[in-house]
């Protein structure tokens, strides 16, 4: 099979599946693709908007690619932030403004559970396939640790003692969303091999 395209622009996405991926599978980065694309997430689920990643780069190159879209969803909020996960606090995508504005609407309440969820979109050879994986926890009152991104420091993953902001990479890998969704992919690409 040919190198696969993963289109994001999100260099912490890219880190943690080519750890995921190892040696089984060469991707290649929009960056390195030479293409330059702030690709649209206009839609109301992560399935559409996955979607809309990997069909706007498929388009665009011609090649086989795939894409992810994840949410962090808490059940307090009724499943937000979810599908607005990035722009929470507002178009300016801040990691810092997004966490403030969760732990500020849930300052009163002891009901913590959240999971996020990674939808993989694959297209190959004009095929779509999507690919899902789901990590279960608790949003902390306050943040902690230094490590990974976006709301890592306020996710706590169930039956850990370490917020995923706490763990190294390995260790985020040995049970998030993205590498759940990540091995149904490597999955699916090995019965094509
Ligand atoms: P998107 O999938 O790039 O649209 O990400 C949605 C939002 O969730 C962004 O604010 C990301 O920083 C955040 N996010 C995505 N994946 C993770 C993760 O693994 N840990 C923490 N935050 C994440």
């Amino acid at each position: 099979m040919n190198t696969l395209i993963f289109a994001t622009n999100n260099q912490h996405k890219v880190d943690e599946v080519r750890q995921v991926l190892g040696n089984q599978f060469a991707i290649i980065t929009l960056k390195e693709a030479g293409i330059e694309i702030d690709i649209p997430e206009p839609h109301d689920t992560l399935e559409a908007n996955a979607s809309e990643k990997s069909t706007t780069i498929q388009q665009l190159t011609g090649k086989n690619c795939f894409s992810e879209d994840t949410g962090l969803e808490i059940s307090f909020l009724n499943g937000a932030p979810g599908v607005k996960s990035a722009r929470f606090a507002g178009e300016g995508r801040s990691f810092k403004a997004n966490i403030e504005k969760v732990l500020q609407l849930m300052a009163d309440t002891t009901q913590r559970q959240a999971q996020f969820r990674t939808v993989i979109s694959l297209l190959l050879d004009g095929k779509e396939f999507q690919f899902e994986g789901i990590c279960e926890g608790e949003i902390l009152t306050e943040e902690r640790g230094e490590k990974g991104f976006g709301y890592d420091p306020i996710f706590i993953p169930k039956g850990s003692k370490l917020s995923f902001a706490e763990m190294n990479p390995e260790q985020k890998n040995a049970c998030s969303h993205r590498k759940k969704a990540m091995d149904k992919l490597i999955l699916f690409l090995q019965t094509k091999q």
